[in-house]
């Protein structure tokens, strides 16, 4: 009886195992250097064909931006929860609903920001050291993406928050002491360009509004070290054609 038990449990696990093992079809392997780098992406699997195929890719060399009388940038933020997530890719911090960006009367809600080094996106064919994107998404599920680019400067205080819990092992999270208060992250002054791009990893999904703010927010180089020894190493796309896209400043 006791042996028949065992080998039931046995069988349910094994059952259970080989299920998600159907059920979880796993994501090709990308990376930012070797075989799977970003120049190979599109051929990883049809999945990510366009990274390659593309002609609203992101990032872009921002330059020759159309001056226009554009509003300002509706952003609200709420307090909450704030989790880090080392997903080998980037440190990612996931937050509470309730912090809003409002584009083309339509709402969009912050899912989460992670950071690159150096930048992506340039301006005027300069990459800035770091650069952090707030990634966020409408009930229709059209996504916008707000990129902060940072210089090197003073310790930045906010993100010190983020940095003091930073998981130093891909796929280990750990949910924030203090969370990352992201209006006193973001710079005094809310200019910005605005163009089409799309998602700067796989599968390179188009259609997402790029918001980039002008005015750059402050980071130290032992704040910069400490990210990109745990990345180990660049973990920026390079820039991608623009095809006609105009830029709106
Ligand atoms: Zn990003």
């Amino acid at each position: 009886m006791k042996f028949n038990m065992k080998l039931n449990v046995i069988i349910a696990v094994l059952m259970v195992t080989s299920l998600s093992c159907v059920a979880a079809e796993p994501v090709p392997h990308w990376d930012y250097e070797g075989e799977a780098k970003p120049e190979n992406w599109g051929k990883l699997s049809p999945e990510f064909s366009t990274c390659e195929n593309g002609k609203n890719q992101s990032p872009i060399n921002i330059e020759h931006a159309l001056k226009t009388h554009h509003d300002k940038l509706k952003l609200v933020f709420k307090p909450g929860k704030q989790e880090i997530i080392n997903n080998g890719h980037t440190v990612q911090v996931n937050v509470d609903e309730g912090n809003t960006l409002e584009i083309d009367n339509e709402v969009f809600t912050l899912q989460q920001f992670h950071f690159h080094t150096p930048s992506e996106n340039e301006i005027n064919g300069k990459h800035f050291p770091m650069a952090a994107h707030f990634v966020y998404k409408s009930k229709n599920g059209d996504l916008a993406v707000v990129g902060l680019m940072f210089k090197k400067g003073k310790p930045n205080l906010e993100l010190a928050k983020a940095w003091q819990q930073i998981p130093t092992e891909a796929g280990s999270t750990a949910v924030l002491n203090q969370s990352v208060d992201i209006k006193a992250l973001l710079p005094n002054r809310l200019n910005f360009y605005r163009f089409s791009g799309s998602l700067t990893t796989p599968p390179c999904t188009e259609g997402v509004i790029w918001i980039v703010l002008e005015q750059e927010s402050n980071v130290s180089t032992e704040q910069i070290e400490k990210f990109h020894s745990i990345m180990h190493h660049n973990n920026n796309r390079p820039i991608q054609p623009l095809h006609g896209r105009v830029i709106i400043d």
